[in-house]
């Protein structure tokens, strides 16, 4: 069952990953479950102004760089492709969990 959360109720434990290859994020949240993102659908759902409005193309083997706190409720990504203007709160992050799916 999903649980249903307010924004900011969430904190993450340290330390969150990606893969050797930089094509997996993997959350360690410190209440509720881990929530694995692929670095393509993580781009694809970049909320940044310019993603929102403008069609863009990702590559499938676009990787995570870096990986910067935004105080304590958001995450902020460099991608391969350049790009990192994307704020991804902790809810949205936890909104785009992949680990369901079975990837
Ligand atoms: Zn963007």
């Amino acid at each position: 069952m999903k649980q249903v959360n307010t924004l900011n109720s969430y904190s993450l434990r340290l330390p969150y990953k990606k893969d050797k290859k930089g094509n997996v994020l993997e959350l360690i949240w410190s209440e509720g479950p881990t929530t694995i993102i692929s670095a393509e659908k993580l781009r694809q759902a970049c909320p940044c102004a310019s993603c929102r409005t403008t069609k863009i193309k990702i590559l499938p083997e676009v990787e995570i760089l870096e990986i910067y706190p935004v105080g304590r409720y958001a995450l902020n990504f460099l991608f391969s492709d350049n790009h990192n203007l994307g704020i991804y709160t902790y809810a949205y992050l936890r909104s785009l969990d992949e680990s369901q799916d079975g990837i």
